[in-house]
């Protein structure tokens, strides 16, 4: 088994473990009986992770009689917003669920961020354990306890910082896992190679193959070391002042394709895109050179992720536009997640409008 510890400086009783390996999720109810953390636990799941994981781990809970209840809701983005976390408080009123509840977000971005807000609101705050389903959940969303909904106009506009008691990262997970969900978790495994750690960039690219195929030795270590860099900047930048603004690269460029597209691209082809842009920048300013530019975008081409906005027909234009929304500019220039080479990402206060419009195209 493979732990990330996380150990967050300003709140010591904040501090988890990630821990990483295959089958860990048959063993939880196991351990919550043996090391009961609640008196009852609250399984929230969505529809596709309740019928292929949630069912049976609330067996594992009944046949340990542990007092245990699933609450399932449906699938997608769609549901990331307050009607659904509302849902969910209402149910667990109605269960006379009180503050000695454990809830279990099973499944992917969405149940994490929507069961861990419920979590950080119901009875004023009650613990929750992680259990990503997705490869994007696994190695980024789960790790820094960013927690929250979606509203009409903005997307996690609504939330709380708000850390779980642990995070169980089960590699069998990804075995039912469809290959767009592993591409777009992907993006974000790169994005973390390329602001941190070139040595990690080198390993996907060997790797790669290897990945595609689900093999979970591979994606074991691909997790940690996801988990790792990540936990490493949010350890340092919890409430993300510096540091975690690295966390944004290619996300400029890939949040104004999500609102441009009305949130009809995955993030992570997105944001595949949005790196892609963001590489060319860094090199059009003179830091990054095109050698590395060539070599990030090849990966996120082999694997099929897309890094041309004319993949998805949208006009340089309207991403500007989008980004004037979005962005605060101060003087013309707005700040911009660069790479000084692949696996050293730095904020650039000194992007124009003209030098994007310029690398757009
Ligand atoms: P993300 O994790 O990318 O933020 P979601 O939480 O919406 O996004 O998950 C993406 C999709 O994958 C959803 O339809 C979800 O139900 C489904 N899903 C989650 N985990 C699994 C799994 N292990 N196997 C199959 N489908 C899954
Ligand atoms: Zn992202």
């Amino acid at each position: 088994m493979e732990l990330v510890h996380i150990e967050l400086k300003k709140e010591a009783d904040n501090s988890y473990d990630i821990l990483i390996d295959r089958g860990l999720s048959n063993n939880l109810a196991q351990e919550l009986k043996g090391n009961p953390i609640a008196n009852a636990y609250a399984v929230i799941t969505d529809s596709n992770a309740a019928k292929l994981h949630g069912k049976r781990l609330l067996k594992d809970f009944q046949d340990r009689n542990i007092h245990a209840h699933l609450i399932v809701f449906p699938a997608g983005e769609k549901s990331k917003s307050r009607e659904t976390k509302e849902n969910i408080e209402n149910k667990m009123l109605e269960l006379a669920l009180g503050r000695d509840t454990c809830i279990i977000a099973l499944g992917g971005g969405v149940v994490g961020d929507i069961a861990g807000f419920a979590a950080a609101t119901y009875m004023r705050g009650i613990p929750y354990i992680q259990v990503p389903t997705t490869l994007l959940a696994m190695a980024d969303s789960s790790i820094g306890g960013k927690v929250g909904i979606d509203t009409r106009n903005a997307k996690n506009s609504i939330g709380a910082f708000y850390q779980p008691k642990k995070v169980i990262v089960d590699l069998d997970f990804l075995k039912t896992l469809p290959k767009k969900e592993l591409l777009n978790g992907m993006a974000e495994v790169i994005k973390h190679a390329l602001i941190k750690d070139k040595d990690f960039f080198h390993f996907l690219e060997k790797n790669i193959d290897k990945i595609l195929n689900c093999d979970l030795e591979i994606l074991k270590q691909t997790i940690k070391k996801s988990c790792e860099i990540k936990a490493g900047v949010v350890m340092q930048d919890e409430k993300e002042k510096g540091i975690r603004k690295f966390l944004n690269y290619g996300h400029t460029i890939g949040h104004a394709i999500e609102s441009a597209l009305n949130y009809k691209i995955s993030h992570g082809n997105a944001i595949a895109i949005g790196m892609s842009y963001a590489a060319r920048l860094s090199a059009k300013l003179g830091f990054l050179d095109e050698g590395s530019v060539i070599r990030q975008n090849n990966l996120l081409e082999y694997i099929g992720l897309p890094h041309k906005l004319s993949h998805h027909k949208l006009k340089p234009r309207k991403i500007l536009e989008h980004i004037q929304y979005d962005k605060k500019i101060v003087n013309g220039k707005i700040s911009f997640i660069l790479l000084n080479s692949i696996g050293d990402g730095f904020v650039c206060d000194k992007v124009s409008l003209d030098d994007i419009e310029d690398v757009l195209g």
